[in-house]
């Protein structure tokens, strides 16, 4: 079974509920990335992200 990465932006955020799912783990990361920066304003590295804040699922 295929793994998904996600970002749920809930565990960052009290307000937003933006959820990124993708297969594709480098598509994930750009797009949280790419979230993070224009929703919230913050910028994360690639680490900062795949080991702070996203799941595999
Ligand atoms: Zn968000």
């Amino acid at each position: 079974m295929a793994q998904a990465h996600k970002l749920d932006c809930e565990s960052v955020s009290d307000t937003c509920r933006f959820i990124i799912q993708s297969e594709n783990e480098e598509e994930a990361v750009e797009l949280a990335q790419k979230h993070m920066k224009e929703v919230h304003g913050q910028e994360y590295t690639e680490d900062e992200l795949q080991n702070d804040h996203m799941q595999v699922v």
